[in-house]
């Protein structure tokens, strides 16, 4: 799901209509550089109960209105490519589903969804758990750390005791 919220540069006014996918985090920090000034712009949102839940202006950030708005697409857990980024109706999640759909076969996903596991491969612990080291893993894959990546995952694979891998198909439904 993403939340929609019109908001605008504290330092120069640009406006954005950020567009946030609702993740795994209960506050979600998010920042991205103004197009026009190139300041920092702060913002969370807070997954919780009435009150506590909801988008929170931050640092350099103000309610904006619509006027010359650009779509901003924010999450903490799907990358989204610099043409997804700043468009529309871009949806990297959907994007992501898809390429998994692609590898693994929609009747393996439907198996997973129907037996309302959040897990494939068997272990016990919860994405929240698992995902900032995994998250850190594919960020220094990604930039050719490959071996910082790899005695990353196998540290927590030891310290948990059994083996997590980049490629951990997970679901959470
Ligand atoms: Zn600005």
């Amino acid at each position: 799901m993403i939340i929609g919220e019109y908001a605008a540069c504290g330092t120069c006014g640009k406006n954005y209509r950020l567009r946030i996918q609702v993740g795994l985090d209960k506050i979600q920090n998010h920042n991205f550089h103004c197009l026009k000034c190139q300041e920092s712009i702060y913002v969370k949102l807070a997954i919780g109960d009435g009150d506590n839940s909801g988008i929170i202006f931050g640092e350099n950030c103000l309610q904006g209105t619509a006027d010359d708005a650009t779509p901003q697409y924010l999450s903490s857990d799907f990358f989204a490519g610099v043409d997804e980024v700043n468009a529309p109706k871009s949806m990297p999640s959907l994007n992501f589903m898809m390429d998994v759909i692609k590898k693994i076969g929609i009747n393996k996903l439907n198996e997973i969804k129907n037996k309302k596991e959040n897990i494939l491969t068997g272990h016990q612990k919860r994405p929240e758990e698992i995902w900032p080291t995994l998250k850190k893993a594919w960020r220094m894959k990604r930039s050719g750390q490959n071996k910082l990546s790899e005695s990353m995952i196998k540290k927590f694979s030891k310290e948990n005791g059994y083996t997590l891998t980049l490629n951990l198909p997970y679901f959470f439904f």
